[in-house]
């Protein structure tokens, strides 16, 4: 929900904005990656912490970079995380819809006004001379621009071989032919570049398709976006997006971008792909990371306060956010180890007690388990377990014998007596440690052999779990009815 009263004074805002408002905008060029968590948290946590709309628009219509079936992904993650948006798919709001793909129409109006004002103009070079172009663009020491602009006054050969072809035109956004573009970076002031770096860019393809620069725009601004926050990749697409709000008489929105996190797998190029392993939000939900401790391990990383907490809450990120101590560098590194500690951290003590309690229930029902038989033996070794585990694939493992009662026997010849103590102690609701060490009479070496004897009656031997850990799993009578199994 959005909160009324803003908790801090308001951040600078661009001409034409009272209101923060940012948006989240995946394209499903992946399902959704682990390190995209910290776009999602700073759009989230600077809303929230001004008072603003958080909003998540699902741009569907990038189709160079989008792969079928993966932009779904993106919401399931938010929910996962707990970042919930307060416009958007299935929750609505007023300046929807929040699907490319069904603003299409909008992008129409645009080029439609951008062609009647004369900011656009209809492009028929063909693919083969456009790439001769490119080439020469790309060439070393060049001052040829990407596109050279012949079609700004169209030669009738040039139409007239498009319709020989049956080829459509593209359209093309003009961009001024001197000057430059200044844009607000919120972490870098003022960014400028002259418009000889620049070339007039495609906003409609042959197809009828938008392109990218003409969808954000249009929808940012439609959507009253004040404020994006993306990826440093995102730094070159200011000017050519500033040109295009230019040319709609729009005033763009304020811009943050903080650096890309690197992780072991990727290059990068002129864009930015996963060429090995990495590491996405659904990987940790199913290995049973606590949602609380991605977030956690994410909002601090390139993000320096000086605050040497390093387990926060939400509220606690809300509360504190600063923008301006997100880092300014290129890149920041990923560090799984320290992503595994947080998730120990927060498997043994900051994860919510029903979290582990549901990892339990969830890895139990996966192994056959019923539910029912899931969820009471879960309730039981949460508090034990959570206090142990480096992470939830070791959940079976250490419940192997409560489930499975394999019935383990112990070779010592005093097994039975001892199981006889053991129960009675149990059936008094004395200590077991006690009553063990009592048996062994102070000999260190008699009161392994107990323990390891009363833990092979329980079908535990070679456990982590000492013994009252496996008592506390198996439950008081099923403990009983074990060593009574045993028992003389
Ligand atoms: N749909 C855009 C993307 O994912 C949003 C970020 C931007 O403004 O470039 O690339």
């Amino acid at each position: 929900m959005p909160t009324s009263a803003a908790k801090s004074p308001q951040p600078p805002l661009a001409e034409g904005h009272e209101q923060v408002r940012v948006r989240f905008a995946p394209n499903g060029e992946m399902p959704c990656p682990a390190f995209i968590t910290r776009t999602v948290l700073y759009s989230w946590l600077f809303a929230r912490h001004y008072g603003g709309t958080f909003i998540l628009r699902l741009d569907d219509t990038d189709v160079d970079r989008q792969t079928p079936g993966t932009l779904q992904s993106y919401p399931d993650a938010l929910r996962w995380l707990g970042l919930h948006w307060d416009e958007g798919p299935e929750v609505g709001g007023g300046f929807g819809p929040y699907r490319q793909s069904e603003r299409l129409h909008l992008y129409r109006e645009a080029v439609e006004t951008l062609l009647a004002s004369g900011h656009a103009y209809r492009c028929y070079c063909s693919p083969g001379r456009l790439a001769e172009v490119a080439a020469a663009a790309r060439r070393p020491g060049s001052r040829h621009r990407a596109y050279d602009g012949r079609c700004r006054q169209p030669a009738r050969a040039d139409i007239e071989a498009a319709a020989r072809e049956n080829r459509a035109p593209a359209i093309r956004l003009r961009v001024p032919d001197s000057g430059a573009i200044t844009s607000i970076d919120l972490l870098r002031g003022p960014v400028t570049v002259p418009v000889s770096q620049l070339s007039d860019f495609v906003i409609c393809r042959p197809d009828g398709w938008p392109t990218y620069h003409l969808t954000v725009v249009v929808d940012d601004s439609l959507m009253r976006i004040s404020h994006v926050i993306r990826g440093i990749e995102g730094l070159s697409n200011m000017a050519p997006q500033a040109v295009m709000h230019r040319a709609l008489g729009l005033e763009p929105p304020l811009y943050l971008h903080h650096p890309l996190v690197r992780t072991p797998g990727f290059t990068i190029g002129d864009r930015f792909l996963p060429t090995g392993d990495l590491l996405y939000v659904d990987e940790l939900r199913r290995a049973g990371t606590p949602p609380q401790a991605v977030v956690n391990y994410y909002g601090l990383l390139g993000y320096g306060d000086g605050d040497s907490r390093e387990i926060r809450t939400l509220d606690e990120m809300v509360e504190g956010f600063d923008y301006t101590r997100i880092s300014r560098k290129e890149f920041v590194n990923q560090s799984l180890p320290k992503l595994a500690w947080m998730t120990r951290t927060y498997l043994r003590s900051a994860a919510p007690t029903g979290f582990v309690e549901e990892i339990i229930t969830e890895r139990l029902t996966g192994a056959g388990v019923s539910r029912q038989a899931a969820e009471r033996l879960a309730c039981r070794a949460a508090p034990v377990l959570r206090t142990r585990l480096s992470d939830a694939d070791e959940i079976l493992d250490l419940l192997d014998f409560a489930v499975r009662d394999p019935r383990g026997r112990s070779q010592e010849p005093e097994a039975a007596l001892w199981a006889k103590a053991a129960v009675a102690a149990l059936a008094d609701g004395e200590d077991l440690v006690a009553t063990a060490k009592e048996l062994a009479g102070g000999d260190r070496d008699a009161y392994g052999r107990i323990t390891r004897a009363l833990l092979a009656m329980l079908g535990a031997s070679g456990t982590r779990l000492p013994l009252r850990d496996c008592v506390a799993v198996l439950g008081r009578d099923e403990a009983l009815r074990r060593w009574r199994r045993h028992a003389a």
